[in-house]
C-alpha cells in the first residue's frame, strides 16, 4: 500500500537521511530568518532612533556680543536657542533629544562648547549668532544698507603628511570622520538656507567657511549661524521681537527636520 510503503520509507533507513539533509536546510533557513529580524529590528530602531541636536546660544555672561541700540547678541541668541528647543520638542516629541551649551547669561569657553557636542555625539550643531559691522558703523548709511543672515561651516579638513606609521590608522578614521561631517554640514546649510530666506524672510543667506574654533573643535557636523545684522535698524528690532525669534525658531527646525526626513529617520510627529 502507497500508505505502508510511505510510512515505511519515512520511518526506514531513509528518513534518518532526510532528516539528516533537511534539518541543516531548515536550520540554515532559520538561521537566515533570525539575521533578517536583526537587520530589519536595527533598521526600525535606526528609523526610530532620537536624533539629538545640541544648541549653542552665542556669547553669555561678560561676553556680550555686539551690542547696538541696547540689543546684545548674547540676549537674543539665548531667546531663540530656547524658542528652537521649544519648537522642536512640541514638533517631534521624544523623537529629539534637544541639548543647550547655556541655559542662562553665562559664559562658556568656546572649546567646552564644542565638547558638549561632542560627548552628546550630537548629530548636528548649530551656533546661533547676529552680525554686526562694529559699534562705529551703526548709524552709518551702509550699515543701514546691509542686512541678511549668513552661515559658516568649517573648512575643509586637511590630512598630514609626517603622521608616524602608528597612527596612521587613527589619522586617517579622524580625517574621513570630519569630512564626513562637513558633507553633513553643507547639506544642512543648503536646508538652513532656504528656510531662512522662505519661512524667516531673511533678505538672503550665504553659505561661508571659515576655522571659527566652535567649528573646528567639534567632531560632528557643526554649522554657526549668523541670523542678521543688529547694525541694521529693522533687523535689529527683528531679532530682539517676538515674531523675529518665532520665525526664527520655525525656520531653524523646519530645516532640522527636513534633513533628518531626507536621511530616513521618522522624528516629526505631524
Ligand atoms: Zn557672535
Amino acid at each position: 500500500m502507497q500508505n505502508s510503503t510511505f510510512a515505511q520509507t519515512a520511518a526506514g533507513p531513509c528518513a534518518g537521511r532526510c532528516r539528516s539533509s533537511v534539518r541543516p536546510l531548515w536550520d540554515a533557513s532559520r538561521r537566515l530568518m533570525g539575521i533578517l529580524m536583526c537587520l530589519i529590528t536595527s533598521q526600525l530602531v535606526a528609523a526610530a532612533a532620537t536624533l539629538t541636536i545640541v544648541i549653542d546660544a552665542g556669547h553669555g555672561g561678560h561676553d556680550y556680543g555686539a551690542v547696538v541700540n541696547g540689543v546684545s547678541e548674547k540676549d537674543v541668541a539665548l531667546s531663540v536657542a530656547q524658542r528652537l528647543r521649544q519648537e522642536l520638542q512640541q514638533r517631534c516629541g521624544g523623537n529629539v533629544d534637544v541639548i543647550l551649551t547655556r541655559e542662562r547669561d553665562e559664559y562658556v569657553d568656546l572649546a567646552e562648547r564644542a565638547r558638549i557636542a561632542n560627548n552628546a555625539r550630537a548629530d548636528l550643531m548649530l551656533s546661533l549668532h547676529c552680525n554686526s559691522l562694529g559699534e562705529a558703523a551703526h548709524h552709518t548709511s551702509s550699515a543701514q544698507a546691509i542686512d541678511g543672515a549668513v552661515l559658516f561651516i568649517a573648512p575643509p579638513p586637511r590630512l598630514i603628511s609626517d603622521i608616524p606609521p602608528a597612527d596612521v590608522m587613527q589619522a586617517s578614521a579622524t580625517f574621513n570622520a570630519m569630512r564626513g561631517n562637513r558633507l553633513t554640514a553643507i547639506e544642512m546649510a543648503r536646508l538652513l538656507s532656504r528656510h531662512l530666506v522662505t519661512t524667516a524672510a531673511r533678505k538672503s543667506c550665504e553659505v561661508r567657511q571659515d576655522n571659527l574654533l566652535v567649528l573646528t573643535a567639534a567632531r560632528v557636523p557643526a554649522i554657526l549661524i549668523e541670523m542678521d545684522y543688529l547694525t541694521n535698524d529693522e533687523q535689529a528690532r527683528w531679532l530682539a521681537g517676538d515674531d523675529g525669534q518665532r520665525l526664527l525658531a520655525k525656520a531653524i527646525s523646519d530645516a532640522i527636520i527636513e534633513h533628518a526626513l531626507n536621511n530616513g529617520r521618522k522624528i516629526s510627529l505631524y
